[in-house]
């Protein structure tokens, strides 16, 4: 997650008194390295996926599952051969927030040619199994959302307890140990986010109303009121969201004007992917009311404070530094009122880049990620030299989450102008996760080609992101889209949005006159020569987003929620004991090795199996 900087980290009133110097020198290097890559070109399509594995030890006699706080020491062996200097290796391995996460990507990212997507689930079969073959007896790899009972001490092995005096959370629930330790950022961001709010994290969570769910369970065990609240699941550390896992895509553009385009044609469909790929229904240990993780990580981290969160005070600021995208970018949404929300900003800095030849909505952009305070400042890094050092603007930039991330080429690097796509929750197979990546990046690929124009009002987009998370979002929810994507940006017509359902939006809708996301690729694939293994793959991938837009397949979100409530031990209560918790992972762990048909999530798709040979 972000930039690992090497050095001392400071203490947090001392990154505090450096907040104006790191925005300062932020945003003079941001404007030096824009000139310096305004004009690049002629960079081709390239591509990469992360995946967040979740270590997991399953104890058979105790029937327990914990988290497994072991990934430095996979990590050690996983970055071997990359240590080493080995080029060209099947896949990369980087340390994650959470002591028991490992994130993998592939070795050397995709590029244009279409037979690659048949080779997208292979990696990540291959990835998984580089984990595997690491693994102690009793620990499996998974690559899911959520860990069902993260933060129910004891949750982690071996077992640790938190400390709500000394730990750096002061969480009830969260131990020390249950983050990462091989690298300093992420104690010291829990440390610096808490201290900036002025108080811990707090995150509330609907919980799902059973027959018999004590609606007021936390308050009823002493804890402080202030803190928690009645039909809520209370969690109030930096790990109950960056200790949860994801999907993300990485695209290079050909040059600036494409990346925007990119970012901005992507942003209202991060709404529809979160809806798609809902993985999120439980959270410690209790069945929630929705099945997504966006808010509970946007909770986890939001650093501020109390006056910011008041939208009756001057310096209310809307969002958490974890974010869906606020601005559009390209010129196209000059050509309408898209832009629809007050944008936090610091109107200074929009000025300052204004004066130096920085567009209108690149100014905008850069200044409302500038209103955050440096949460994470190393010694060394203090002093830096504008003409050639870019850490203070990375320092703010991968501090600013969001479901869209404009990133500039690093400088000095054959790398160009590239933008990530990050709603997506985690899939249980390599099958789902490798479907949900081909969709995302074809689709770019047929917007690019047909020159769809897919904005609607960025407000929507907001309204859109908590209609994805409620509690069958696929099934119950409507979400407005723009029917009329073919008119091109150059010919502006005003947007004609809709209400639709995600099977209409993903499937299409004669009646409005409407293509649907999964048709345009298909049409974009028909011109394109492709060989049949791939197509078959692909056609595979097609099926399982089709049925699961329509309903027909369930989320991973759904047949989790549904393993717990048919559970014989499941008492109507909401909860999800050590015993369900330790079947439903062994349920989930045949399925995701193929070792058992899971018809209402797969039907029977073919699928790489994720079984070590
Ligand atoms: P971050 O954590 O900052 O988002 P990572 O390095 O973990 O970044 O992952 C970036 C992803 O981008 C990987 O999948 C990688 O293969 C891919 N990638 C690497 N280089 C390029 C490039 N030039 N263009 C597009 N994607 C790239
Ligand atoms: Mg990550
Ligand atoms: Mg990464
Ligand atoms: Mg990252
Ligand atoms: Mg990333």
């Amino acid at each position: 997650m972000g930039l690992l900087s090497e050095g001392r980290p400071l203490e947090w009133s001392e990154t505090q008194s450096h907040a104006n110097h790191v925005r300062q020198h932020g945003i003079v290097q941001f404007i030096r390295m824009f000139r310096e890559i305004e004009q690049r070109q002629g960079d081709v399509l390239k591509w990469g996926d992360e995946i967040e594995y979740n270590v997991i030890h399953l104890d058979p006699n105790q029937q327990v599952a914990r988290v497994s706080l072991r990934a430095q020491e996979l990590l050690r062996q996983l970055q071997e051969p990359e240590l080493a200097g080995q080029s060209n290796l099947p896949s990369l391995w980087r340390p994650e927030y959470a002591a028991y996460m490992v994130e993998g990507t592939p070795g050397v990212p995709y590029g244009g040619s279409l037979d690659q997507f048949n080779t997208v689930e292979k990696n990540m079969n291959n990835r998984r199994n580089e984990v595997r073959a690491l693994l102690l007896p009793q620990e499996k790899i998974y690559s899911m959302s959520i860990f069902p009972r993260l933060g129910c001490p004891p949750f982690t092995e071996p077992v640790a307890y938190p400390d709500p005096e000394k730990s750096f959370t002061k969480s009830l629930f969260w131990p020390n140990e249950a983050t990462y330790q091989g690298h300093p950022r992420f104690r010291t961001l829990t440390r610096n986010i808490r201290e900036r709010r002025g108080e811990k994290v707090a995150i509330h969570v609907p919980l799902f109303p059973d027959d018999r769910t004590n609606m007021t369970e936390d308050l009823d065990n002493g804890v402080d009121p202030a803190h928690a609240k009645a039909g809520h699941i209370y969690m109030d550390a930096m790990g109950f969201g960056m200790g949860l896992s994801c999907l993300q895509v990485t695209f290079q553009a050909c040059h600036l004007d494409e990346a925007k385009v990119l970012y901005d044609q992507l942003t209202p469909v991060c709404p529809i992917f979160l809806a798609l790929t809902a993985s999120s229904p439980m959270f410690r240990g209790l069945l929630a009311d929705v099945d997504c993780r966006w808010d509970i990580i946007s909770a986890a981290v939001d650093d501020r404070k109390a006056e910011e969160r008041d939208p009756s005070h001057p310096q209310y600021i809307s969002k958490s530094r974890y974010a869906s995208v606020s601005s559009y970018l390209s010129r196209c949404a000059l050509k309408y009122p898209y832009n629809d929300i007050k944008l936090a900003h610091d109107p200074a800095v929009y000025e300052q880049l204004r004066q130096n030849g920085i567009d209108e909505l690149m100014a905008k952009h850069i200044s409302h990620i500038f209103v955050r305070d440096t949460v994470s400042l190393f010694s060394e890094k203090v002093d830096q030299d504008d003409s050639k050092d870019t850490d203070h603007f990375e320092n703010i930039q991968s501090t600013n989450w969001q479901s869209m991330r404009f990133k500039p080429p690093p400088p000095n690097s054959n790398i160009g102008w590239r933008v990530e796509f990050r709603p997506c929750e985690l899939q249980l197979t390599d099958f789902e996760n490798a479907a949900m990546v081909c969709f995302v990046v074809l689709l770019t690929r047929a917007i690019l080609s047909f020159n769809y124009n897919l904005l609607i009002p960025i407000s929507l987009v907001d309204v859109n992101m908590k209609r994805a998370q409620k509690r069958d979002a696929v099934l119950n929810q409507k979400f407005f889209f723009r029917t009329n994507m073919t008119t091109t940006c150059e010919e502006h017509k005003d947007p004609v949005v809709e209400e639709m359902t995600l099977d209409e939006i993903v499937n299409g809708c004669p009646a409005k006159q409407y293509l649907g996301l999964l048709p345009i690729v298909q049409e974009y694939l028909k011109d394109q020569e492709i060989d049949s293994s791939t197509m078959c793959t692909l056609s595979n991938y097609w099926k399982l987003i089709k049925l699961r837009s329509t309903g027909a397949l369930k989320t991973n979100a759904k047949f989790m929620r549904d393993f717990v409530l048919s559970h014989p031990n499941y008492g109507q209560d909401s909860k999800v004991s050590e015993k369900i918790q330790f079947d439903l992972l062994t349920h989930l762990d045949r399925v995701q090795t193929g070792e058992m048909k899971a018809p209402t999530l797969l039907a029977d798709l073919r699928y790489v199996t994720a079984k070590a040979e």
